[in-house]
């Protein structure tokens, strides 16, 4: 078995990657498909939310200069405002000592500033008792308050959220510019896999699991597209790329990346196009390589489960963010205390499984390496909360020590 001639740090196989990234296009989506998707317009207010000063309680528009010195034992008395008949509230100028009954959300009649709570007034034969005095604003949305016409709301590059898409209709925006979805092409290889979706186990064969795996991690930000397994066969390996490359913009192959007796990618990407790396200082992960068909990026990445979903989280989504133009992460972080020390070497960079605990009586998070850590063994990522990288320059991570952590 020939060796990787020389494994490459991390830092230098992903500014590898980040130089070939080609950014997808634009579309325009109705905004309520939008969430999920990356903002690629800034989103500028063309009204402002509110609309208007509206009531943000039940009660009673008001002056708030009317309630001063309202008390429970000494209350005061307004006169309700008759509306002139077919007037909307809004239009009513709220004459000095009379009140209007409002809803919250309602438009604040023109001279009212504030809204005394049902609670603190009682109401008989169109007089109000008032037991509490409010000042002015009290109770009352105001006219831009939460977003003003004109800010910039949404910044471009953004990863559209729930309240994103609430945002969006409060300001009336019906569509939005969103980054395209890049068509994204898996392939697994290997004689021993079968397709779990159309088979049964059988014999010595393989669940093929990384394809929907590598599918799973990418629905939300790109287009996967499963085609099919592949054998470890050269003529079958190039016929499979180059279809594969012609309806893509990327290729993901798991598996035979190695530089054994039936690893064929390799040979198949430099003879078809150009192999920037193979090899790539990283644990789990080492067999992953990277190369250029047709200008169309091609990651080999490893068969073992584990190993391949660590050369995704360390080489493939920065790809992915990029080509998306996603300004950031798409993962969320937290810091954590590390409980149990995390080994590591010089010289290569680590992919720990880690679970994460809290602890109620100081507050803090916990991190701690999951024990069973074969390559192979999936259960060690789906018992994970998540994960924490290891740098290359570092000995390990001790305990006491506060760091990143990835969840899922
Ligand atoms: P390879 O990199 O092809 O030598 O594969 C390493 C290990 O990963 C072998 O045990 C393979 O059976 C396994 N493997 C390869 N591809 C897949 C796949 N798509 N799904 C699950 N296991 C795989
Ligand atoms: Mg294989």
């Amino acid at each position: 078995m020939k060796l990787f001639r020389t494994l490459i740090p991390l830092r230098e196989a992903r500014s590898i990657v980040l130089r070939h990234v080609g950014r997808v296009g634009v579309e325009e989506v109705s905004f309520d498909l939008a969430a999920g998707r990356i903002l690629a317009e800034d989103i500028v207010a063309e009204m402002d939310s509110p609309p208007f000063n509206r009531a943000a309680m039940d009660g009673y528009a008001v002056k708030a200069e009317d309630t001063l010195g309202a008390a429970p034992d000494k209350p005061l008395v307004l006169h309700r405002h008759e509306p002139c008949s077919g007037s909307e509230p809004e239009s009513e100028e709220l004459p000095e000592g009379e009140y209007i009954p409002i809803q919250t959300g309602m438009p604040m009649p023109r001279g009212s500033n504030a809204v005394l709570m049902l609670e603190y007034g009682k109401e008989r034969d169109s007089k109000l008792e008032v037991f509490k005095p409010v000042t002015p604003g009290k109770n009352v949305a105001f006219k831009g308050e939460d977003v003003r016409r004109g800010d910039i709301v949404l910044n471009e590059g953004r990863l559209l959220r729930a309240a994103d898409i609430g945002l969006l209709a409060s300001i009336g925006r019906r569509h939005v510019k969103v980054r395209k979805k890049g068509a994204i092409g898996i392939l697994s290889t290997g004689d021993e896999l079968y397709d779990p979706k159309v088979n049964g186990s059988s014999g010595g064969a393989i669940a093929d699991v990384n394809s929907y795996i590598l599918a799973a991690l990418m629905s939300t930000i790109a287009k996967p597209s499963r085609m099919g397994i592949v054998s470890d066969n050269y003529d079958a390996l190039k016929a499979a790329i180059v279809s594969c490359i012609a309806n893509c913009d990327a290729i993901l192959v798991s598996g035979g990346s190695s530089v054994g007796k039936r690893d064929f990618i390799g040979d198949v990407v430099a003879d078809l196009g150009e192999m920037l790396f193979h090899g790539v200082a990283i644990r789990p992960g080492e067999p992953t390589g990277f190369g250029i068909i047709d200008e169309k990026p091609i990651f080999c990445l490893p068969g073992y489960p584990v190993s391949m979903i660590a050369a995704f989280e360390m080489l493939v989504r920065p790809f992915l963010e990029a080509m998306h133009g996603l300004k950031e992460a798409m993962m969320r972080q937290v810091f954590a205390v590390v409980a149990k020390k995390m080994p590591s070497a010089v010289g290569r960079t680590d992919f720990v499984r880690v679970r994460l605990s809290h602890d109620e009586h100081d507050g803090e998070y916990y991190v701690e390496p999951i024990r069973v850590s074969g390559s192979g063994i999936l259960s060690s990522v789906t018992s994970s909360d998540g994960f924490v990288i290891i740098e290359e320059n570092r000995e390990g991570i001790e305990e006491g020590e506060r760091i990143v952590v990835n969840l899922w």
